[in-house]
């Protein structure tokens, strides 16, 4: 009989007959967490535990612990729950079901929306599925017998995506009555979902398309341990409270309106967060040599055509026509910053170059997926490329990382994440090219001491890449930096400059960015620290509070010293009580009140409070401007 040959996690081999299912290789090599195992990745493909292997293989079982384990984990769910809605509901039809980075979802076309009764039933019937353990089993159909068992399913949506397909084979999953059209992979049984819980139910477009019809979408989450549910409901309940969308209307910091859907309108006391996030950017960016310059916001059809835009990227952009000729509002700075590089003819003595740019760019998101800060149609990019020699690649992704931890770090960010991207099917560059600059970048955070996770195949097309993922105070992730080597563009620019030996080369191209989108970054930062800013970051540093209209002089000086040693105060002149004063600076979220009364004003001294604190009497003036100044140096480290 014949064998193959399998390497596990622990780089162990064992040898099994050829044809044996990854279960059964599991129940050999380790039965005892069987139970916890959802899929497995042979070599670099995820997949179901019931598949037979055939040939020498790296084997890796995956569990809920894993990035992967938890889509496979979710995206079960998600087939649960498609089954217990169409028990319920017999007339829904499917749309898509799936993952998401917490928990999962189902899109359903119901006449009628799902009411909170309606989702305890259909929570209810999951359990039962659950309990039941029915395996999902998985079948292999040609298109068109998946298009005959569609049609008799009345799964109109099911039938368009087929009609999406370029491939000839398609795999259906099935447990029980239900079937659903799916690539996989997925738990062997349903028993294998421990606790779930329904979270919402909100409106969606089939394809996220305005045009479309609107589909029921079901939120849910599950966890194998009941007591990791409660502590994720926890945090959701947290989170909801710490909604930037609702903290920005409370705060007054910004607005979103009809007249124009996803572009941000920034008000007076979120500008200020907004430049004090520029003015820090701009000072570590200059610090660390970098030219800041600033391109314009429409260029023309050309030379969107000549960065590839056009081809790639044409549906997001705006376009409009000046003079007969097409233009387009840049969805990226990069095309822009070339022209500047273009400008002169530069000298590998001037490398690295590096140039950023606070670019303002725009980008056609559907109106389904709009999301306060986070997802809008105008932000600004801290972009900046790095223009080098290929030995120099190595020394400037090191600066990049340490400028971006030294950013991350004074907003309050301990905890970061790096993941490599590596070279993806599709892509450009020879594969001597690739592997140096995955090397180097590999080197670079090897050198820096930094775990990261490996995503093979993840990168960019035009090179490899390394993204920074941030956790926020609930725990959540978030990427916002990334550094990319660019095989693309140089070439596509004709991109030059003169060696040491008098002849003209190609230059290494990096682009980065660190917060991201500066819009979303915000938005982050206000939901990490629920509203409540670190002082330097406070739009109001600092509320004078007079105990009485007797007072109101003294306070007005007090204010006036505070706002001339450039800190941003502000003073109570409201008839109002003591209490309701504090409180009202409390809930408005500024960091320090200063209240002065007879006693103060006699002995020409403040009384300092704190927010969420304790209050401090008889403090000199000087002292508490000297104190503020130091904290807001300081920022969050
Ligand atoms: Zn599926
Ligand atoms: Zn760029």
């Amino acid at each position: 009989m014949s064998t193959v040959q399998l390497t596990l996690k622990d780089q162990s081999t064992a040898r099994f007959p050829s044809g044996i299912s990854l279960l059964e290789v599991l129940q050999k090599v380790d039965p005892d967490s069987a139970g916890d195992v959802v899929a497995a990745r042979i070599d670099d493909q995820i997949t179901d535990l019931s598949r037979t292997v055939d040939r020498d293989a790296r084997v890796n079982f995956l569990t809920f612990a894993d990035k992967e384990g938890k889509k496979v984990y979710w995206h079960s769910s998600a087939h649960i729950m498609a089954q217990a809605v169409k028990e319920l509901f017999p007339s829904a039809r499917l749309g898509i079901g799936p993952a998401i980075d917490n928990g999962f979802y189902y899109d359903f076309d119901v006449p009628e929306t799902f009411s909170p009764e309606d989702l305890e039933a259909i929570e209810g019937r999951m359990n039962e599925i659950i309990r039941k353990d029915l395996p999902l089993i998985r079948q292999e159909l040609d298109l068109k017998e998946a298009r005959t068992l569609f049609q008799e399913m009345g799964e109109t949506y099911k039938l368009e995506l087929l009609d999406e397909l370029e491939n000839q084979q398609v795999s259906v999953y099935g447990q029980d009555g239900f079937k659903d059209l799916c690539r996989g992979p997925h738990v062997p049984s349903t028993g294998r979902i421990g606790f779930v819980k329904l979270l919402g139910v909100a409106g969606a477009y089939w394809h996220g398309d305005e045009r479309n019809a609107v589909l029921q979408r079901i939120y849910g989450i599950a966890f194998p341990r009941e007591a990791e549910l409660k502590e994720h409901l926890q945090r959701l309940e947290e989170a909801k409270k710490r909604d930037h969308r609702k903290l920005g209307r409370q705060l007054d910091l910004f607005s979103f309106h009809t007249e124009a859907p996803g572009f941000p309108f920034w008000h007076d006391r979120g500008l200020l967060i907004y430049d004090q996030c520029v003015q820090y950017w701009k000072k570590l960016h200059r610090r660390e040599g970098y030219r800041l310059v600033r391109t314009p916001m429409m260029l023309c059809d050309d030379l969107w055509r000549c960065s590839g835009h056009w081809d790639n990227y044409r549906e997001a952009m705006y376009c409009t026509v000046i003079d007969d000729v097409g233009y387009a509002i840049k969805p990226m700075n990069c095309p822009g910053g070339l022209l500047i590089y273009k400008n002169n003819m530069w000298s590998y003595r001037d490398f690295p170059l590096k140039m950023g740019e606070l670019g303002m760019v725009h980008r056609h998101e559907k109106h389904g997926v709009l999301h306060g800060l986070f997802r809008v149609r105008q932000f600004t990019q801290d972009d900046a490329h790095i223009f080098c020699l290929p030995e120099q690649v190595e020394d400037e992704v090191i600066g990049v990382i340490d400028l971006a931890l030294e950013i991350y770090n004074a907003f309050g960010f301990k905890d970061v994440y790096v993941e490599l991207s590596t070279r993806p099917a599709k892509s450009i560059g020879s594969d001597e090219l690739w592997g140096r600059a995955e090397e180097t970048l590999r080197r670079a955070l090897k050198k820096k001491e930094i775990a990261y996770e490996l995503n093979p195949g993840e990168g960019a097309f035009y090179g490899p890449k390394i993204d920074f993922h941030i956790e926020d105070s609930l725990f959540r992730r978030w990427q916002c930096g990334t550094i990319q080597v660019d095989f693309s563009m140089p070439e596509r620019f004709e991109l030059e400059y003169v060696g040491s030996d008098g002849e003209k080369h190609r230059p290494v191209m990096i682009h980065r960015a660190l917060y991201g989108s500066l819009e979303r970054f915000i938005g982050i930062v206000i939901e990490h620290y629920g509203g409540d800013l670190p002082l330097w970051l406070a739009p109001v540093q600092m509320r004078v509070i007079p105990v009485s209209r007797d007072h109101l002089d003294y306070a007005e000086q007090t204010t006036n010293r505070l706002t001339d040693a450039g800190i941003r105060a502000e003073l109570d002149r409201r008839d109002e009580k003591m209490g309701y004063k504090i409180r009202d600076a409390e809930t408005t979220k500024i960091p320090y009140m200063v209240v002065v009364g007879s006693r103060e004003e006699t002995e020409g001294t403040v009384s300092l409070r704190q927010r969420h604190g304790q209050q401090q009497g008889g403090l000199q003036i000087e002292d508490v401007i000297g104190r503020i100044q130091d904290e807001i140096d300081r920022k969050a480290l």
